[in-house]
């Protein structure tokens, strides 16, 4: 066996339909009494829900949400926190508010309790995001860890079965990509596994019956796991290539993961045999990068980057800036092989299955 290394983070999760309604008792545990409440406009329903709950512990409200940290955005929020004299955050939504209270939390050192109510996993990492001037500037800190998670699959139904594909696709690419990356350890494998095997049980039938909770509740699953294993390893070939499709062709950030995860995992197959073989066991399919493939056709997701609107006329330079970043992947990262694998997602054909 090889050594390893692992670190769990300290989080405490709560995971249940009707969850949400613990957060007063949630934040009292944290000895909050004066907690500034983040939720972005569609977030306002449950929003309300958690205001009356918390009572006189609310100090406060912020609705600003916006995609990917504006810094404008982050220093309002901040001053907003100090002049209430917050002792605690609650965020209830998305990435992108989650990742809001995460940018308060980095300088005010306040405790978070997140309410994610999408799939990306943000919350259990301690990275963060700041946009300023179109630049992203992501770093680790222990203080934007949230303290507490309320993951509550009622809060999920409303998100549009396309957003929940995608977001779920993205979430499967985080499991699989575990059980490869650096710092790939049994541990991660077995959290991977099962988030797998959860997300592809529930994805189609949330798409098919997006109020569906037992689904809903699987796919939050996965995307708790799947969170839960970023927070700890490294990434792929599959995610720089989605990094570059993103940063440098625009692509949608989780279509691009739905369609890019069959041809990376094909990629990779004769050269990560054991971990692929945990990625095929929970799939319960032998040919995991075909499986994955068909996931994505039965949740509704486009298969090929031509779909999402990648240029032709762009792969070669796609595969270029690949190679140059490439990171650690069990098979090397040539641009042969690399431009091969752009040019199987671009055209959206099924993986055949590698010898
Ligand atoms: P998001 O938070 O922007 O949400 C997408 C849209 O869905 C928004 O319009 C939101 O209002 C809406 N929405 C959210 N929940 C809903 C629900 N239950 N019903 C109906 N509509 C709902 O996007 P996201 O995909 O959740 O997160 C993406 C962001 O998170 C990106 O900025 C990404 O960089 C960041 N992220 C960070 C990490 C990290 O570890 N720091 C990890 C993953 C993603």
């Amino acid at each position: 066996m090889k050594s390893f290394i692992h670190e769990a983070l300290p989080v405490r999760v709560v995971f249940g339909v009707g969850s949400l309604a613990s957060v007063g008792e949630e934040t009292e545990r944290l000895g909050a009494s004066r907690v500034l409440l983040i939720a972005g406009g569609h977030e306002k329903a449950s929003a309300d829900v958690v205001a009356a709950a918390l009572g006189p512990r609310l100090a406060g409200r912020f609705e600003d949400v916006q995609p990917h940290v504006p810094l404008a955005v982050a220093e309002t929020a901040r001053a907003v926190a100090r002049e209430l004299r917050a002792d605690a955050l609650v965020s209830i939504g998305g990435g992108s508010a989650t990742g809001l209270a995460k940018a308060v939390a980095l300088d005010t050192g306040l405790p978070i309790v997140a309410v994610p109510t999408t799939y990306a996993g943000s919350e259990m990492t301690t990275v963060y995001g700041i946009t300023s001037d179109t630049k992203k500037q992501t770093g680790r800190d222990p203080r934007v860890l949230p303290k507490t998670i309320l993951y509550d699959p009622a809060l999920t139904v409303t998100l549009p079965p396309g957003l929940s594909a995608a977001s779920g696709m993205n979430a499967l690419a985080h499991c699989v990509e575990a059980t490869y990356a650096e710092g790939a350890n049994p541990l991660r494998s077995a959290i991977a596994g099962e988030g797998i095997r959860a997300l592809a049980a529930g994805l189609p039938l949330v798409v098919q019956a997006p109020d569906d909770l037992d689904a809903r509740g699987e796919v939050l699953l996965g995307a708790w796991l799947a969170g839960t294993v970023i927070a700890s390893g490294g990434i792929g070939i599959h995610h720089k290539i989605c990094h570059v499709l993103g940063g440098t062709f625009g692509l949608a950030h989780a279509e691009t993961h739905a369609v890019v995860l069959p041809h990376a995992v094909a990629f990779n197959a004769g050269a990560a045999p054991a971990a692929l073989a945990v990625v095929a066991r929970a799939l319960g399919h032998d040919d995991p990068a075909a499986a994955i493939f068909d996931l994505g056709q039965d949740s509704g997701l486009p298969s090929s980057l031509a779909a999402l609107g990648m240029p032709e006329d762009g792969l070669d330079e796609a595969a270029r800036l690949v190679v140059a970043a490439a990171p650690p992947n069990p098979r090397p990262v040539d641009e042969a092989g690399v431009r091969a694998l752009l040019a199987d997602a671009f055209s959206g054909r099924r993986p055949r299955r590698q010898a």
